[in-house]
């Protein structure tokens, strides 16, 4: 379908629309038709249609809203969604299935226990200004396939995106099913009035607080993506170029409007001077005539954003050692590295969610470990450049949401792979498979056959100390542990040594053997604490 790339003025949904097609999302899914499976393929189809459709105007409005380059806008956002796309398109039909295969204990099997996976409801999705398409659709992609309804509520800081995502949802999707509303906090408090079955929230954490405040009144579960001051690491054990140039990726695209690049970077004291050195290389790589001038770097959003970044380069006490050049008439911001001495300085207190980020020298990884746990314990990405020792103490030593190693945040490049915060960078995470979860239901269902009611008998009053002494003495089981917590190597942990020495093919054939003598061995071994209790 050819899409006219004129981008019309961003126009708040009224709020009588608001409340209507927050109407119109419940009663849709009340009609259950979004249960169908076949349903959710089509519309996740048209979506996938809808994005190939509007394309150029997204790059259009990408570039009008953030200065966007193209290339970053078609793998950050464009492809990024279609893989995204087509993995969930591929997959759907498995995802869906009822999941059977539980741990439960052997005596219920006639129950047939299994997982149906139920759509939420009606969720609400708000989404952030930096990837202001991926970060609504990807979350819409997950809604869909789940067989919820959705509202969307886009950033107006990117309000040509906005005003695109509105008409592609209006053109493609099922209409009453999938709304966007389009607006500011008016538009956003009327949607958190409305009575949702889940809330996905991606932005800042003092918007998240007024968000899962307003969701915990009416118990509605909230999937909260934030960000931090998220650390990098770099040893003098690494390739100080290959780091430097990967970091300063890291902060170039999107002019480091990124929620997981790095806010700063510890680096072994003795190659601090070299590795600044390489930034610069980089620097002067990525941008031969400088990076005002090249199309191939993005702007600062809005004034805010840009007085907001600019303060905490004109508060800090650090010397900066790469970049530092502004303009505020262009919303430029030059990617800039500071050097500081203090985890206090505001370069290290504060998030960037820019293109500046600072540089903290360190003695050794272990001071590195020390530092990343006081300045941010919980943020949304790490990164670590060291040997194979140096990042593994790193990852063991301090938490994050995702993390790479030897790279910037490329965890959270892989579309299709788990994306989500921890502790202060958020709660629940989706792409790929895991949006599919973050909307769905596990619904435990079991059938309990008629001919059981007298194995059951058990449960009916007169209740009976016999009954109760057999029913401990088929279901429980010895512990194979002591009183310190310590494990017991007991039959079956010789019986596996033993059996393990066979090739597969034999092995295979042995575990039905332990199998039966396990069960033996617990038939004449049965006392149990409990059915002792009763004698
Ligand atoms: P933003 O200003 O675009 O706000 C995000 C959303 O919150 C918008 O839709 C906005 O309308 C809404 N909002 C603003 N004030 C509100 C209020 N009072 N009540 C209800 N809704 C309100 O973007 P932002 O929050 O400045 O985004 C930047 C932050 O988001 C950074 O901290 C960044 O790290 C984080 N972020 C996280 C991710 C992630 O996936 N984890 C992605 C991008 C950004």
């Amino acid at each position: 379908m050819a899409v006219d790339t004129k981008i019309p003025p961003f126009e708040a949904t009224s709020l009588d629309d608001v409340a209507r097609y927050a109407l119109e999302a419940r009663a849709a899914y009340a009609s259950r038709k979004t249960k169908d499976v076949e349903w959710r393929l089509v519309q996740l189809r048209k979506l996938y249609w809808g994005i190939t459709d509007y394309t150029p105007k997204f790059l259009a409005a990408l570039k009008q809203d953030i200065g966007k380059p193209s290339t970053e806008a078609i793998i950050g956002e464009i492809a990024f969604l279609l893989t995204d796309l087509n993995l969930t398109l591929q997959k759907l039909k498995t995802w869906v299935k009822d999941d059977t295969d539980l741990d439960y204990p052997l005596t219920f099997s006639p129950l047939k226990p299994h997982v149906r996976k139920e759509p939420l409801g009606a969720v609400l999705i708000i989404g952030p200004y930096n990837f202001p398409l991926m970060l609504n659709l990807a979350p819409l992609i997950g809604a869909i396939s789940a067989g919820c309804t959705a509202i969307i509520k886009p950033s107006e800081s990117a309000p040509a995106t906005a005003m695109a995502i509105k008409e592609l949802v209006d053109n493609y999707l099922d209409p009453g099913s999938f709304h966007v509303v389009n607006g500011t906090i008016p538009e956003t408090t009327a949607l958190l009035n409305e009575k949702w079955d889940k809330i996905l929230y991606t932005g800042n954490p003092t918007v998240a607080r007024i968000v899962a405040k307003k969701a915990a009144e009416t118990l509605t579960p909230v999937a909260l993506e934030l960000g931090g001051r998220n650390p990098a690491f770099v040893s003098k054990a690494t390739n100080l170029a290959l780091a430097a140039r990967r970091l300063m990726w890291g902060k170039c695209t999107n002019a480091g409007q990124v929620c997981m690049s790095h806010n700063y970077v510890c680096v072994e004291r003795e190659v601090v001077d070299d590795f600044i050195k390489y930034l610069n290389v980089s620097y002067n790589e990525f941008f031969p005539q400088g990076p005002k001038a090249s199309p191939d770097y993005g702007s600062i959003v809005n004034e805010r954003q840009f007085d907001r970044i600019k303060k905490m380069l004109d508060t800090t006490s650090g010397k900066i050692v790469m970049g530092g050049e502004t303009d505020k008439s262009k919303l430029f911001i030059a990617p800039t590295a500071v050097l500081v001495d203090s985890i206090d300085d505001p370069m290290m207190t504060d998030e960037s969610f820019g293109p500046i980020w600072s540089i903290y020298p360190v003695n050794d990884v272990k001071e590195a470990i020390k530092v990343m746990n006081k300045v941010d314990p919980t943020p949304l990405s790490l990164m670590t450049f060291g040997s194979k020792s140096e990042n593994e103490q790193v990852l063991s030593h301090v938490t994050s949401g995702g993390a790479t190693i030897n790279d910037a945040y490329m965890h959270g490049a892989v579309s299709t792979l788990p994306f989500g915060g921890v502790g202060e960078s958020g709660t629940g995470a989706y792409h790929g498979r895991a949006s599919f979860d973050c909307f769905t239901h596990r619904r435990t269902v079991v059938a309990t056959p008629s001919w059981m009611d007298k194995l059951l008998r058990v449960r009916y009053a007169p209740y009976s100390q016999a009954q109760l002494k057999q029913y401990l003495w088929i279901n429980s089981s010895k512990p194979d542990f002591d009183r310190n917590g310590k494990q017991i190597a007991g039959l079956g942990y010789w019986a596996w040594i033993v059996f393990g020495l066979g090739g597969p093919t034999a092995k295979g054939a042995l575990i039905r053997w332990f199998t039966v003598l396990t069960a033996g061995y617990a038939y004449f071994t049965q006392s149990h604490r409990l059915t002792q209790l009763l004698s």
